[in-house]
């Protein structure tokens, strides 16, 4: 089977080296096996992705030296394929509506802890099916949640392999009840990468490790909507010379900083890990 990678970002801000890291991870596995490299922009998020974002994506890529296969797909142009996929969760009657604020879930004393912050209490797991349809249709704000525990039932044991770990055995319960849409974006990260990646034909997934735990979500989404499970390939977070990550670091250099103060694509190949 031909490799096919992907890079995936989302038009919120200026790449960084964090980025140049995942694109020539990507890019350069599938051009040294003569596979397929693809560029998708995630950009569900209207309200926090910009044009202007997506057109410095693509030129900063072109100026590093780096080409993709085929058509960019926008996320945004195929908000029919995410609903398609959460029209086939509800009927597995694995979503319920949850109507709690951020601030609801930060104050539930039960809320146990996850890799990335408070997991959600439940709260709503257990409202009646017409309070929840009645609440709904009176126009109050809601998301869609995976109710884990029943979707793990449904789908039992599940495992993906890691590159230099082989294969691990999926935890998705350790993200617990995720948020796959809402009442103003009909999907979300978890739920477009998954039905992205299986509907362009990755069939390795190269990105930070930062993202690992939602691979643990991806897996159990990828069994419950009948979806072919791709490799997984999680590389480190770039750090500064103290050790702090990039993305994080205040100030981080954006790749058209870099440029414009004279760095040139082989330099940033190299501060990105991947010397020519
Ligand atoms: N869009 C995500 C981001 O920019 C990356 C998604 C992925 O590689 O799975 O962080």
């Amino acid at each position: 089977m031909p490799l096919v990678t992907r890079f995936a970002p989302s038009p919120t801000g200026y790449l960084h080296l964090g980025h140049a890291c995942s694109a020539l991870d990507g890019w350069s596995r599938a051009r040294r096996a003569g596979g397929r490299f693809l560029l998708r922009i995630e950009d569900i998020d209207r309200t926090r992705c910009r044009p202007e974002f997506e057109a410095a994506i693509v030129e900063d890529l072109a100026w590093l030296g780096l080409d993709w296969d085929g058509p960019v797909r926008r996320q945004s142009d195929h908000f029919d394929d995410y609903r398609a996929a959460i029209a086939r969760l509800q009927t597995l009657g694995v979503l319920y509506a949850c109507f709690c604020t951020r601030r609801d879930i930060a104050a539930a004393q039960s809320a146990p802890h996850g890799p990335e912050g408070p997991l959600y209490p439940g709260t709503c797991r257990h409202l009646p099916p017409e309070t929840a349809s009645a609440r709904m249709e009176a126009g109050e704000p809601y998301a869609l949640r995976l109710d884990v525990a029943k979707a793990m039932a449904l789908a039992g044991a599940l495992t993906f392999d890691e590159e230099g770990s082989g294969r691990l055995t999926a935890h998705p319960e350790h993200l617990g009840d995720v948020v796959l849409a809402r009442r103003e974006i009909p999907c979300s990260y978890h739920l477009c990468v998954t039905v992205d990646d299986a509907l362009q034909g990755v069939t390795l997934v190269t990105r930070a490790e930062d993202l690992l735990p939602a691979t643990h979500i991806h897996r159990l989404l990828q069994a419950l909507l009948g979806l072919p499970t791709p490799h997984y390939a999680h590389h480190k977070l770039l750090t500064d010379a103290q050790g702090v990550r990039l993305a994080k670091r205040a100030g981080a250099p954006s790749l058209r900083s870099l440029r414009e103060s004279g760095t040139s694509p082989a330099e940033v190949r190299e501060l990105a890990g991947f010397p020519s």
